[in-house]
């Protein structure tokens, strides 16, 4: 029996050595388009790969995969996020979670995973083909008994329609906001640990860290809300009302955090006595966007109830125009690919053509940062790799089982185009 795996990514890779595990006497090979395989998974994390995440604080996945929340609930019951570290662990690379519960390898180097990938592809005898870019499956669905396709996100329709299957429109996710605004950018650099951001009119919110940059906002707050909102803000070309909550509370607690630093410090100017939460830089923009450049230097005490509700609606509710996308380097992805109403939902088999199946991110899901884009590539291979094994054409012939760890490393032919 054979398996071609398309793409030597990180769900390509995790597909055919788990595959050829469960199955030693399966031919398993890879065909990857470009020179060198897992590319991605070297770069990701800034050089650290986050693996994954230890969930502890997800409340409900759609909060950390606006796609797919359902079909990743009912996947990683099978193959979780513990099934991740433990087989990573078993294979020999320590892992370590962090104190916001990203998981990286102890070794802090992406290499500890890619390396392990290619010596386990090794030792297994799985062929791994580069230079190999597949346009068509017709000719490999009748040379090979089960095709996977693991090409990921594909940044245009077009990338996607030879795979003859229901999509949705790929569209990017996790990406910072650019927004027009010069004394804004002043305050490049500043960070708010704990701020919200929404964008008006819609139930789209985030919370968490916010970052001025010299072209907008990015952070993790931005970014989550750039993947709840990535189909939206695609729609209105990037355009589209940003409200900041600086403070990150709502206008109750705001408003007493006010009324306390009057109280407290009536007699200092407003310019000299700020909420905890904002650094001096910022808290003199905020002033001067809700008081005017004159107000700023007036004290506590003088400030009259409707000033008092300007600044509360500028600490709380500060309203910018996104203007566009800006590219978020350490890690985007695409939001859209084959349609989950395409395939199984227990087998990730295509429902249009047997024995060809999908994992990683050329599904339409994909997660926030923090591991969660990962973690789907590990658990629905897992889950193709599982049900292939189990199939019953797969049962009608088995295999023989080679002899322990033996390597039969395959030369790599020169590449081409298959279609
Ligand atoms: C810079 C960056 C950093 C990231 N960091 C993280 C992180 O730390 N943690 C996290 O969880 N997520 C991270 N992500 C997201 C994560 O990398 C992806 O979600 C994940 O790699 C998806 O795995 P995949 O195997 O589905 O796709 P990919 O890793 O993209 O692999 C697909 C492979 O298929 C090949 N291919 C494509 N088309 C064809 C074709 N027609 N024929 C043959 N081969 C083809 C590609 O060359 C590629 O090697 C990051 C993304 C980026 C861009």
């Amino acid at each position: 029996m054979t398996t071609t795996v398309v793409g030597g990514g990180a769900a390509g890779f995790f597909t055919a050595i788990n595959l050829k595990e469960m199955c030693p006497g399966m031919q398993v090979s890879i065909l990857e388009r470009g020179n060198k395989p897992l590319a991605k998974v070297e770069l990701s994390g800034g050089g650290r790969c986050n693996v994954t995440n230890s969930f502890a604080a997800v409340g409900d996945l759609s909060e950390v995969y606006p796609r797919g929340h359902r079909l990743m609930g009912r996947l990683l019951r099978q193959f979780s996020q513990r099934d991740a570290y433990a087989w990573f662990e078993g294979r020999g690379v320590g892992l370590t979670t962090q104190a916001d519960d990203c998981v990286f390898p102890q070794s802090q180097d992406a290499r500890s995973i890619s390396h392990l990938f290619l010596r386990e592809a090794r030792r297994l005898g799985i062929d791994v083909l580069t230079g190999r870019r597949v346009t068509s499956l017709d000719e490999l669905r009748r040379t090979a008994d089960f095709v996977v396709v693991t090409i990921g996100g594909q940044p245009r329709r077009e990338g996607l329609l030879w795979l003859d299957e229901p999509i949705e429109e790929p569209v990017p996710s996790l990406f910072t906001f650019s927004i027009d605004d010069e004394a804004l950018h002043e305050l490049m650099g500043t960070v708010v640990e704990q701020a919200q951001v929404m964008l008006p009119g819609t139930k789209l919110r985030a919370a968490g860290p916010l970052l001025i940059t010299h072209w907008g906002v990015s952070g993790p707050a931005v970014l989550r809300l750039s993947s709840y909102g990535a189909r939206l803000l695609s729609d209105c070309g990037y355009r589209h009302p940003l409200s900041i909550n600086w403070l990150g509370m709502g206008s109750a607690e705001a408003t007493q955090e006010l009324h306390r630093l009057q109280a407290t410090a009536g007699q200092r100017l407003m310019t000299t006595a700020r909420p905890a939460a904002l650094q001096q830089r910022l808290w003199q923009h905020l002033l001067t966007r809700a008081l005017g450049a004159g107000r700023t230097h007036a004290p506590w005490g003088s400030l009259n109830q409707k000033e008092l509700n300007r600044l509360l609606n500028v600490l709380t509710n500060d309203t910018y125009l996104i203007s566009g996308r800006a590219p978020h380097r350490d890690e985007f992805v695409t939001c859209g690919g084959v349609s989950l109403t395409a395939v199984n939902a227990q087998t990730l088999e295509s429902k249009r053509h047997p024995r060809l199946y999908f994992a990683g991110e050329v599904l339409d899901i994909d997660g926030v940062t923090g591991g969660f884009n990962f973690q789907c590539a590990w658990t629905t291979a897992h889950t193709v790799a599982r049900f292939i094994a189990a199939h019953p054409q797969n049962l009608a012939h088995p295999q023989p089982l080679p002899k322990g760890g033996e390597a039969h490393p395959q030369p790599l032919p020169k590449g081409g185009e298959i279609g």
